[in-house]
């Protein structure tokens, strides 16, 4: 690889900034990555056991149609850094009332040839003894998903970058930029490039007014848990599953390859600092303790393994898109809001070096990234 194309800083060591770092270096850029913490940083919104990724979007359409392009990206990446982190399976789905979900995946799905079919009822208390299946409506599983192993790809993706030329700034902390300038302030000593990109997920509006008026930081709870010895096999053999009840809503990620059974929700707080503590409160808790009571069997009797605090930018309304957009001549900034980030890193950091190396334009690449291209412009990105 050459290092011809100019010098990129990159602010923020989570999956935005390091995929970035690794779509430009691969590009023969130099890259310098600057971190506030560790590198990768466990206060990190990516860093943790397990991410779930999938085709099926919801009515957030766009992004269904960019999934093809993400797994690929995340192939890529794997066969760089040596290793699959990936654990692939389907993912299903229960509904137990009236949610905008099922025409919009069907729709999505068909036109991306993926698999989807519904389980009867009946079959739920043998294959899922743990859900419970009072008020179920559907129940729908979705092919071609699975887990990703987010502290596992950071920690390879640290060792490959640095493998190959780029510089890392640990325990610093970037506390102004000039976009213009193209210069940045980090521990006192100023440092100079040809582009900066800020990758600094629910601490983005400290470093910008950018994105200010869109994007929000939301302090987020999820559970780690041990499950009842009557569910522990279950629990072994069951795939992702993702409660659509709209007060049962939860998300849950089974304990396989090294992982803890975790289970959380995406009702959005839209509040918090995420300099803030991480250690969730019984406050913190108290809906999604309400939602998984609903969800699930007995959940009382599962034990609490950690209450861990977690924080990600969301959008201020409910679009859920990412804010991806040139700052001023020299600086791109990178939002990956709402919980769905990690499965599209690659995809954004991707996208980003694709525009600075002059490969899209601006305009094109904001579109991209907010999930609003066609399918057959989606589909054209391989
Ligand atoms: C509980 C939870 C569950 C989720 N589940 C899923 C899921 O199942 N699937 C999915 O796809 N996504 C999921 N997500 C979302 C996904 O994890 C995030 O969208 C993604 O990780 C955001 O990555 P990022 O790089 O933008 O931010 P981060 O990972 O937060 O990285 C930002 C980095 O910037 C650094 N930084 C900030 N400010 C500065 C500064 N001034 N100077 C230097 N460094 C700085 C930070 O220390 C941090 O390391 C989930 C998120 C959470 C919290």
């Amino acid at each position: 690889m050459t290092t011809s194309r100019g010098h990129v800083i990159v602010v923020g060591a989570g999956i935005a900034g390091l995929s970035t770092a690794w779509a430009l270096t691969r590009r023969g850029f130099r890259v310098s990555v600057f971190e506030q913490g560790a590198i990768p940083n466990p206060r990190a919104s990516s860093y943790d056991e397990h991410r779930i990724t999938r085709h099926a979007y919801g009515t957030l359409e766009g992004y269904a149609y960019l999934m093809p392009r993400a797994f690929a990206l995340y192939e890529t990446m794997f066969r760089d850094i040596g290793a699959r982190h990936f654990l692939p399976g389907s993912v299903v789905y229960f509904l137990r009332d009236a949610v905008d979900w099922y025409e919009p995946v069907s729709r999505t799905m068909t036109a991306l040839g993926k698999s989807f079919f519904d389980i009867p009822l009946a079959e739920i208390p043998d294959r899922f003894p743990m859900v419970e299946t009072q008020d179920l409506t559907r129940v729908v599983e979705t092919t071609e998903g699975g887990m990703l192993f987010p502290i596992r790809i950071l920690t390879d993706l640290t060792v490959w970058l640095g493998n190959n030329g780029v510089t890392f700034h640990s325990d610093a902390r970037v506390s102004d930029i000039d976009p213009e300038a193209g210069t940045l302030v980090a521990n006192g000593e100023t440092h100079r490039a040809d582009r900066i990109v800020i990758a600094a997920g629910a601490w983005v509006n400290k470093l910008t007014p950018l994105v200010e008026e869109t994007v929000v930081a939301s302090r987020q709870a999820v559970f780690y848990l041990s499950p009842p010895a009557e569910y522990v096999e279950a629990w072994k053999t069951v795939p992702v599953m993702i409660d659509l009840g709209t007060e049962s809503g939860t998300y849950s990620l089974p304990p396989k390859n090294g992982t803890r059974l975790k289970i959380g929700d995406h009702v959005f707080t839209r509040a918090g600092d995420a300099d803030g503590d991480r250690i969730a409160t019984e406050a913190d808790l108290a809906r999604l303790n309400r939602a998984a009571r609903l969800a699930y069997k007995d959940f009382g009797r599962y034990q609490v393994i950690e209450k861990k605090i977690c924080f990600y930018t969301t959008t201020r309304d409910d679009s859920e898109e990412f804010q991806v957009k040139p700052w001023a001549g020299k600086a791109w900034v990178v939002s990956a809001c709402s919980g769905h980030g990690f499965k599209l890193g690659p995809l954004i950091g991707d996208s980003v070096a694709a525009a600075i190396g002059g490969e899209r334009s601006d305009a094109e690449t904001m579109r991209l990234t907010a999930g609003r291209m066609t399918p057959e412009e989606a589909a054209a990105l391989g």
